[in-house]
Order: C-alpha cells, then structure tokens, then sequence
C-alpha cells in the first residue's frame, strides 16, 4: 500500500454517503462561541439587548493568532456567557434569540483576479474562516507561511467511517471548492493545486477530476485511516515527511480541507463570513442526514430533526468514533464540527493485561510505542513519558482500535499529556 507507516482500516459505515445535504430550518436560539478555533479567543462587539443580523461581526481580536464570529441569525442578543463547547472547554458565547428574518449583512464581493493578495487574505481574516476539518487553524495564518511554497493540496480525503459532509460538498458544491483553490493558490502564489480524495468515494474522485481539469489535479489515495491528518497526507502524495514539531510549510506544502476552500469561495466571490457549514448526523438517529446548519445550532435541534435518537444511546460523539469529543450536555455546532454521532448500547469489554502482540506498534503512523507509553504513565514516569515522544501522539486512536487486550491507550495517552505539561510548568 502507497502512503505512510501504520494507520488502519477501520469498518466503514458512510449512512449517508449517498443522501443530499438537506437545509437544517432556522433554530430558534443560537450559541456562539468567542473563540472556535486554535489560538485567542475575541472579544464580544456586541451587549446583552443588542440586534443582529446574520453575517454580522460579533467578536474580534487583535492578536496574531484567531480569528473573528458572527451572527449565523439575525435577532437579539439575549445573553452572554460561558457555555461548553464540543470538545468540552467553556468559552465565553453570545446567545441570540431569532427574529425568523434572517436577515442579512454581507461584505462587498471581492474579483479575486483585480484582488491584491493581501486585500484576499484580509477578507480570509474577516470572515472568519478557520480549517473545517477539524483542526481549527486560522486560514488566513495558514495562507500567509513564514517559507515559500510550492504545493496547495486540497484535502478531501474524510477518513473517519461515519462521516460524509466533505463527499456531499464535493457532489453539491464541487465548483465553489476548486474556486476557493484557486484563490487561495493566489495568495500563496503556488503554481501546483492537489486534490487529495480517498478510493471510496469513486463519484467525487470523478467530478472533482473533470471540474479541476487546467485548474489541479485529483490524486486518488487507497483508503485508510487516519489519512486525513495533514502530515501523513503529505507522506501519501508527496512522499515528504513532516519533521517532528514541524508544519506542513517546513516541507514546502499548505493543506487546505475541502469545506475551508468552499468557506474562501463565499467570502471573496459572495462576500459572506464563515455561519454555516455541513455536518453529518449519524448513528442510532431515526434519519441519518446531511444538514447544512448554521453556526451555534445545539446537537439537540439537529437530532430533532432526524427524528430523533433510536434505541438505548451510549454516547452522543461530535466528530467521528476515532477521534471525536462524547459530549455530555447539550453544545453548539461550531465551525469545525463535522459530525454528530449517536452511538448505541454495546457491551463494554472489560481491559485484559497486555499480551506484547505488537499490534499498537504497527497500527502506529508516528512511529510511537503505545504500549510502552502506556506503562510509563501508568507508573507516572512522565520525564520518560516525553523521552519517549508522547507528545507527538496525535490520538489518532489506531493503537486503541487493533488492541486485542482492550486497553484504553489513547486515553492513558491523554493522562500522560497532562502529567507532563504539570511537568513542566
Ligand atoms: S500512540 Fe497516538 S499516534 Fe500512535 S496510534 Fe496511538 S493514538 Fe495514534
Ligand atoms: S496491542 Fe494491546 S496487547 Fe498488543 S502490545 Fe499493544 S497494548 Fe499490548
């Protein structure tokens, strides 16, 4: 198998591969987090009383690195205050009540061939947008590397069974994603656009192909997970290796998700900020669907509208069952949220003694010894936890996923990180 080292290959359960993303009606009520990305949170622009509309800033900053909000519904701020978000941190949010209006402020449409590049990459900062696979990286920090480039891979790979959204946005909305390329192989002035698509999404392997003829080039990768993750993206098509505490730049690439380049296609070409996106909502729901939603919808408006949960629910999963966050309330969709996942009642298998089969070794795409890691901190030896390159593990959750013993690695893995950052404080 072309590629990188290790990786799985996980049972795949795309429900709603072949199902037309369908517009989530407007909630009600929506919270909006300050901060939805890596990096600062913003300040609130608006107080409690205060009307909106949809498009409009709501939170900005004036450090180097985040990025600004705004209202996905026009009404009225209702409150503000700290509310949880996916992944499980509080974060400062407004909460605005909807007029049923939706009402609009939208940006003055930017000619992205008359456009400086840093009158583009301004309007990338304005609206908002940040990596929509998952990361949540500002892209207009991303678009602007410290080292030249050479390459623009687009990343339309969605190795995570379960989700669809980055396939349906390809089928649906495939021309606004090899727009938003183009844009931003501008600003980045490379010559060379990549679009990175698994094998088992054969439709957009072939749409992609024919919308990026003179634009690109779709490279069609074998299926395994975690593919997805820029660096081991990087080793798939370009056969160049990241180093350790390096970013993609360091080895002369940019990786862009699928949704981000569409997010760029609107705010240059339509002048509108990044407000919605589209997320998969799967499992054990009545109706599995893709839903276009609007920023700050809660989990349980989006279940609502697939009918609602079936059966005994486990855990309800934002992102897919490798790498997702169990929430444990009711939270907002924020710009990186890409899926929720209903996860039934199964049989807990109760952890065994590590029998050294090897299996977390090789499943391993950093290299790493899970096992080994996983007695370290177990004995709390965290100066050998770091020795042992813990923090590079990316808690892609293969290690877990091939253990014939049961033993919960990543989340020993994540103990260990926080035993080490005390460390080192
Ligand atoms: S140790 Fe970390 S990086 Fe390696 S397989 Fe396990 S979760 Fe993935
Ligand atoms: S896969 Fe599980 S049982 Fe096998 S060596 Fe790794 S931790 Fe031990």
């Amino acid at each position: 198998m072309s590629g990188f080292k290790g990786g799985v290959h996980p049972k795949i359960q795309k429900l709603t591969g072949y199902k037309k993303t369908e517009v989530l009606p407007l909630p009600p009520r929506v919270v909006i987090p300050l901060r939805q990305h890596l990096g600062a949170p913003c300040d609130p622009l608006v107080e409690k009383g205060a009307q909106v509309k949809t498009g409009q800033k709501i939170g900005d900053s004036t450090a180097p690195v985040s990025a600004p909000v705004h209202a996905s519904i026009s009404g009225t701020v209702v409150e503000l205050s700290p509310k949880r978000l996916p992944t499980g941190e509080k974060v400062l949010s407004v909460i605005i009540d909807s007029d049923g209006k939706d009402e609009w402020i939208k940006m003055p449409a930017l000619d992205p061939e008359k456009s400086s590049r840093e009158e583009l990459l301004q309007r990338v900062r304005e609206a908002g947008i940040v990596g929509m696979g998952g990361a949540g990286f500002p892209t207009h920090i991303k678009l602007n590397p410290p080292k030249k480039v050479d390459t623009l891979l687009i990343n339309g790979v969605e190795c995570e069974p379960y989700i669809t959204a980055d396939h349906r946005l390809m089928l649906e909305e495939g021309e606004k994603v090899v727009e938003g390329a183009k844009i931003m192989a501008k600003i980045l002035g490379v010559e060379r656009i990549l679009i990175a698509i698994e094998d088992n999404k054969p439709d957009a392997i072939e749409h992609m192909q024919k919308l990026s003829e003179g634009v690109g080039r779709v490279v069609k990768l074998k299926t395994k997970y975690p593919q997805g993750d820029e660096r081991h993206l990087l080793k798939a098509v370009l056969g160049r290796e990241v180093p350790a505490g390096g970013l993609p730049f360091d080895v002369g690439a940019v990786v862009q998700n699928v949704g981000t380049a569409k997010a760029v296609y609107d705010a240059v070409k339509l002048g509108i900020p990044l407000v919605e996106r589209i997320v998969t909502v799967t499992g054990e729901v009545a109706e599995p669907k893709n839903l276009r939603v609007r920023v700050g919808t809660p989990f349980t408006y989006l279940l609502q509208q697939c009918g609602g949960t079936v059966g005994k629910v486990r855990k309800v999963v934002a992102g897919g069952p490798m790498m997702g966050f169990a929430v444990h309330e009711d939270v907002p969709v924020i710009k990186t949220t890409g899926c929720v996942l209903v996860m039934g009642e199964v049989k807990e298998e109760e952890e065994g003694p590590c029998i050294r089969c090897g299996r977390c070794i090789e499943a391993c795409p950093m290299s790493l010894m899970p096992t080994h890691l996983v007695k370290l901190v177990r004995a709390k030896d965290f100066e050998a936890c770091l020795q042992y390159n813990l923090l590079s593990c990316d808690e892609c959750g293969c290690c877990a996923y091939v253990c014939p013993s049961k033993i919960p690695i990543v989340h020993v893995i994540r103990e260990g990180k926080k035993g080490v950052r005390r460390l080192r404080k």
